[in-house]
Order: structure tokens, then sequence, then C-alpha cells
């Protein structure tokens, strides 16, 4: 039985890294019932493949009781399909050469983790009784892959003895490696009727631990439970009711945050739907942080032209993992670029946008450099539309926990009142010939005002 997992991902080196498996090295790892290697038949970085070579030994097996509960001598004991298809062998297999990776740790290349690579695997082979192909494509095609399914004739020499339930099976798609080993651990057992382990509530354990945050939404949720655990119904309906449980929960955290989304999230709002109104097709988010404004741009087709900047690298680099800049479709990503700049010195690559956003920036610039931003935005990058936040100071009144005269971040140097704001909006309107449009973001206290302020500039030349 042969597992192999490939990846496009550049550097596809890296696959090494996250399964804590060195290219160069081929690794031999002892089972109950034989062994497994793990090595590796390319490693570039262009394109890099792990096989996994489970290397059973029938007699070890009859040995150690694991064959069927067939206690007398049986041919069938001897000569069965154990050592050629995927099965519990294999997930236990997984479980010990890549536990590492299957458990989400990586220490040299911790991004990695949660990263979502082209990943391809390929079992030979792997039985589905009872559902076959349809099972298989049921089972897996809703996790995001493309599946390419071979089924295998029974004897090749005796086609009229029709298929087998045997097929060689080819999984395409973007997800983290921990996602698809984790339903590699899960699925390949729970297809093999066959099975050889114990089902215990150990084997509840480790279905709730490795489905984790995706089993719980998979359309077949629970006829995979119910064949993963043999059809003991005691223990299935152990893990449907975890499962409730913890929709109940969820359901109660979706409902909350329905009913009072976070004041950043009204405010990105806020921003997007002014951006959209100005009619503006290209967009420059000034201090994009981690690119959360970016996010709401790209799921506008209005914005076909969508720029990212922040002095800061790491947040940028933190952007580029939560977008997944690097898996985006060619077209999307044509349309999205993070660059590194400051907004306190005059840059071309902010020239010729119908639009920028400043959301929650202005606060941490010093003082003395405002002038210089109002120089490099309003004077020199000049977009149509300026669309700008910043915190409201009068409204701290009413944060209990905030003691008199101090500010909502430590990075903040300073916080304007709604007057403060008005009053340095309209210098911009007068210095730099724009025109401006103040609005409220958040719930309104009738002697506060709102938390945070937002300003709409425009000029019409
Ligand atoms: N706009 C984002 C982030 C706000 S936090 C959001 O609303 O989620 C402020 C951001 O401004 C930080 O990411 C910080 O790195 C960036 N920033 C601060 N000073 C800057 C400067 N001089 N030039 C460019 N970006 C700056």
């Amino acid at each position: 039985m042969l597992l192999t997992i490939s990846t496009t991902y550049q550097p596809a080196t890296d696959l090494g890294f996250l399964l804590h498996k060195h290219p160069d090295r081929f690794q031999t790892i002892n089972l109950s019932i034989g062994q497994a290697h793990a090595f590796y038949p390319e490693s570039s970085p262009e394109r890099t493949t792990v096989a996994l070579l489970l290397d059973m030994d029938p007699i070890d097996m009859v040995r150690n009781g694991r064959s069927d509960g067939n206690q007398g001598f049986s041919l069938g004991q001897y000569v069965n399909d154990r050592p050629y298809v995927g099965s519990s062998f294999l997930s236990v297999a997984l479980a010990k050469a890549f536990s590492t990776a299957l458990n989400g740790t990586c220490h040299k290349r911790p991004e990695l983790v949660d990263q979502p690579l082209p990943l391809k695997a390929t079992l030979s082979v792997v039985s589905a009784p009872a559902g076959g192909e349809a099972l298989l494509r049921k089972w897996f095609e809703p996790l995001g892959y493309t599946m390419d399914i071979t089924p295998h004739a029974l004897d090749a020499t005796h086609p009229e003895w029709g298929m087998s339930s045997y097929y060689t099976v080819t999984m395409d798609g973007v997800v983290t490696l921990q996602a698809l080993l984790a339903h590699l651990y899960v699925l390949i057992p729970a297809l093999d009727r066959d099975k050889h382990y114990y089902v215990s509530e150990g084997e509840v354990a480790k279905l709730l631990a490795k489905g984790d945050g995706w089993l719980e939404q998979h359309p077949a949720r629970e006829e995979i439970t119910r064949r993963y655990l043999l059809g003991f119904r005691s223990l299935t309906k152990q893990v449907w009711s975890e499962w409730e449980g913890a929709e109940e929960a969820a359901d109660v955290a979706r409902k909350e945050k329905a009913a009072a989304p976070s004041l950043h999230d009204r405010r990105l709002q806020a921003v997007l739907s002014a951006l959209l109104a100005s009619g503006a097709e290209s967009v420059l988010d000034l201090g994009c942080g981690e690119g959360k404004l970016l996010r709401l741009l790209l799921k506008e087709r209005q914005f076909r032209r969508i720029e990212g900047m922040d002095v800061s690298y790491g947040e940028l680099t933190k952007a580029m993992d939560r977008l997944h800049y690097e898996d985006l479709p060619p077209r999307q990503r044509e349309r999205l670029k993070l660059w590194q700049g400051a907004l306190t010195y005059r840059d071309e690559r902010m020239h010729g946008f119908d639009a920028a956003a400043v959301v929650e920036v202005i606060e941490h610039l010093d003082e003395n450099r405002l002038q210089a931003f109002e120089r490099v935005v309003f004077g020199s990058a000049r977009p149509a539309t300026v669309v700008l936040t910043t915190p409201n100071a009068d409204y701290n009144a009413l944060f209990e926990k905030m003691e008199a005269d101090t500010m909502r971040h430590t990075d903040h140097r300073f916080e304007w009142s709604r007057e403060e704001f008005r009053a340095w909006t309209e210098r911009i309107t007068s210095e730099y010939a724009y025109q401006v449009s103040i609005e409220p973001i958040g719930p309104i206290d009738d002697t506060y005002g709102s938390p945070s302020q937002m300003a709409i500039f425009t000029h019409a030349d």
C-alpha cells in the first residue's frame, strides 16, 4: 500500500519542514504488524513528493491476533488484502510517521501550518465496499478535493468477473497539510469495512480530535462516524451528542455576533459602503495592517485594482497569509498588490487611484508628522475620494475601564474629540481644495456621540 503526497507550493521543499522529515533521508517506522517507510521520490523547489509505503506482514497479523475473528487456521488469515489496501493501518502509520504534521506543529516554519497549500495525494489502493466511487466522491469532494478515481477489475485476465471494490484514488486540493492528513486518517478506515482495530471509547476521542473543524460540518458526517466506529451505536451517539453541544454553543456565539458586530466590523463596513458609493474602481488602503479591509474590497467586483500599503513588514506578511495571497487564482491576484511604504513620504506608487482609505491610522502618527501625511495624501497623491476614520475621544467617557485622559491604545499618539476632528477636516478642505462630510460609526450617545468617526473627502478636479 502506497500513499504519496505532492506539493507545488514554492519552495516545495518546505514539505520536508512540515513533515519533520528530511528529504534526503529514508526512514523506517516500526508498526505492530510490519513497517512503514517514508521517503521522497522527488524533492525540488518546484515540486516535492513524499511517499509512505506500508509494508505489512500478514504472518505478523495472525500472530498478533489482528486478523479477523476466525481463530482456527484459514487461508484467509494468510492471504488477504490487508498488505495492499489503505485501511486503519494507514491511519496508524500516518499518526506515527507524520505525528508532528498531523498535530499541527512545525517549529521551523510555524507560519506554514495554517497555510493552505496545493496538495495532491495518491492512494494505491483503497477499498470502498458498499458505496464505491460514488461514496469516495461523496466523502472527499465536500472537503474541496478534485477526485480522480480509477476502479480496478477483480482480475484483468478475467474481465467477466467484473469490477472489484478497489480503487486508485488521487485527490487534489488547496488545503493545509494537517487537514489533508486528518481527512485521510478518518476517512480511509471508515471506507474500509474489514477493520482490524479494537473499537473503544479511545476511538471516539481520536475521531473527535482528528475530525475537529471539518467532520462536524461534513454533509455525510453521520455515515462517516457510523462506519468509522464499525456501527457501534452507543459510541456513534457519543460523537453526535458532542456535536450537538458544540452546535448549540456555536449557535449562541453566532447569534450574539450577528446582534452585535464588533466596532471594527462596523467601521470597515461603513468604509466599504463609502468607497462603493464613490464609484471608485481603484482603491489604495493606506496603513492596511493585516488586510481586513482588503479582504472586503476583494469581494466587490467594482474594485478592479486594489492595493494595500503599510510601513510594517510584519503586518504585510500577516495580510498575505490572511488573504491566502499565494493561492489566489491568477485573476484575483492581478487585482491585488501589497507593498511597503510610509505615509509621510511622497511616493509615486500612491498616485493614480480613484480612492484611498485611511482606517484608524492617523492617530498612530506623531502629531508633528501629520502635516507631512496631509501633503503626501491630499497634496501629492490626491485621489478623488479619501475615506478616513479615527476614534472619537469624547466617547471615551463611556468606557468604564478607561481612566480620564488616557487613550484606547498605547500606540495612539492622539485621539481627537468630534470638534477637533471637524476642525482638522475643515483645514484640509480649505488648504487642499477638498470637500468633506463627517459620519459617526457605531452606536450614538446623545452626549458623547459615536465611538468612531469617519470623514469622506472628495474633490471634483
Ligand atoms: N487599517 C487597518 C490597520 C489599522 S492599525 C485596520 O483598520 O485594520 C494602523 C496601521 O497603520 C498599522 O498597520 C501600522 O503599521 C500602520 N502605520 C502606522 N504608521 C504608518 C506610516 N507612517 N506609514 C504607513 N503605515 C503606517
